[in-house]
């Protein structure tokens, strides 16, 4: 059974070729194309390279094309792409304007290629779908929370790997497989023990927290859009919803600029000025910019109040996991991270720490009461696992 992940963007495609016919699932083929102008080319370009790498002899060898879709209007967990969910993602397309438009644009193209091929979209909200109400209501008026103003939470494929991945290397089968059923069983799979607690944090160009408790995630830092949170390359992260009336009337700016501000001037390349790319900040702070390590210490403080709150959500944690662009390669960042935390039962192995580089391994020493984990992630494959699934059930 073959499945292409597909990975849209405004001008990209990028793509995985699984064969998930047996598992552990196999990596066939990847690749992918930037600056493109012309979509349809693009998707024929892509099929065109797995004919002519022989992974598939004509387009039916595909059981189906799987995406990782972002947020839809009632919509999520693991569905088929009719038009009437194209049109729950339309109706939220002001949540995630980056991704939700060229997505469906995309989607329609691959369906008009390929009519007879089922495409699969996973939502990024999905792994939030059991996560208590409390935590995911914010104190508006109850017709905006019915509009869809709530914590959505996103990252989910990449937060769901990380679930399943760590109870593997924690020696806890139990909630591995808790966490591998979850969009198929709602969580009703039996595990054994004392609650296994997952901090997970994904720090990349896009950073987010998340507390897992039993292979259940019990919140997002990603609240209402992908803007908040933890600041991220050039987006703003966490902002009180008042300072955009405050900018709109004191610097005169319009709802379109501001927009266009919180997403494309914020993060770490608004407060540093320097770059949206964190390894040109650490050079510019370790040359003297203090812009730039300015922009590294708000990172490091928001991280560390977001694994606050899931420390004291989840009453402790027996691992923290450090994954993506930032929790993979970046060892000076983690240690940033840990610093001072000895009291709470986290102290990291500098030696360790600096030999695991875009590896699973462990940087805790042996007497760190939590576990400190790097698990590169692998969304791609949580897509093709989950269409699988869906196909699995049809
Ligand atoms: P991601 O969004 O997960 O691709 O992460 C991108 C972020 O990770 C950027 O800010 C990069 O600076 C950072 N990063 C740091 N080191 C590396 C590396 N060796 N490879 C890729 N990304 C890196």
């Amino acid at each position: 059974m073959k499945i292409l992940v597909a990975n849209i963007g405004s001008t990209s495609l990028k793509w995985r070729l699984f064969d998930c016919s047996s598992a552990p699932e196999r990596l066939l083929h990847k690749g992918g194309f930037e600056r493109v102008t012309d979509y349809p080319k693009a998707i024929e370009d892509c099929l065109g390279e797995l004919k002519a790498g022989g992974h598939i002899q004509q387009d039916s060898d595909l059981a189906a094309v799987g995406f990782k879709t972002v947020v839809a209007k009632g919509v999520s967990g693991c569905v088929a792409l009719t038009e009437e969910v194209l049109g729950a993602m339309e109706a939220f397309n002001a949540i995630a304007p980056a991704h939700n438009p060229p997505y469906i644009t995309g989607i329609r193209l691959f369906a008009k290629r390929m009519p007879a091929v089922p495409l699969i979209g996973l939502f990024e909200t999905a792994f939030y779908q059991w996560a208590p109400e409390a935590g995911v209501r914010y104190a508006v008026p109850q017709a905006w929370y019915e509009a869809g103003v709530r914590r959505w939470g996103f990252h989910g494929a990449s937060h769901k790997f990380i679930a399943e991945r760590s109870a593997e290397l924690l020696g806890r089968p139990d909630v591995a497989e808790r966490a591998r059923n979850l969009y198929v069983d709602g969580g009703a799979t039996a595990v054994q023990g004392a609650p296994l607690r997952v901090i997970s944090c994904h720090l990349g160009g896009s950073s987010s927290i998340t507390g897992i408790r039993n292979g259940v995630a019990v919140g997002n830092s990603l609240g209402f859009s992908p803007q908040s949170g933890l600041p991220h390359n050039n987006r703003v992260g966490d902002l009180d919803s008042f300072a955009i009336p405050f900018v709109m009337r004191t610097l005169g700016l319009s709802i379109d600029e501001v927009e266009r501000q919180l997403c494309k001037e914020g993060g770490l390349k608004g407060i540093s000025g320097v770059s949206n790319d964190i390894r040109d900040i650490q050079t510019a702070a370790a040359g003297g910019n203090a812009q730039a390590k300015l922009a590294l210490d708000v990172f490091f403080h928001s991280a560390r109040h977001w694994i606050g709150a899931y420390l004291l959500e989840l009453n402790g944690a027996d691992a923290i996991v450090f994954t993506a662009g930032i929790g993979e390669n970046r060892p000076e960042l983690r240690a940033a991270l840990c610093q001072g935390l000895d009291q709470l039962g986290i102290l990291l192995d500098p030696v360790a720490n600096e030999k695991v580089r875009a590896v699973e391994g462990v940087i805790s020493s042996p007497e760190s009461r939590v576990k400190l984990l790097v698990i590169p992630t692998n969304e791609e494959l949580v897509v093709a696992r989950e269409t699988k699934r869906l196909l699995d059930r049809k």
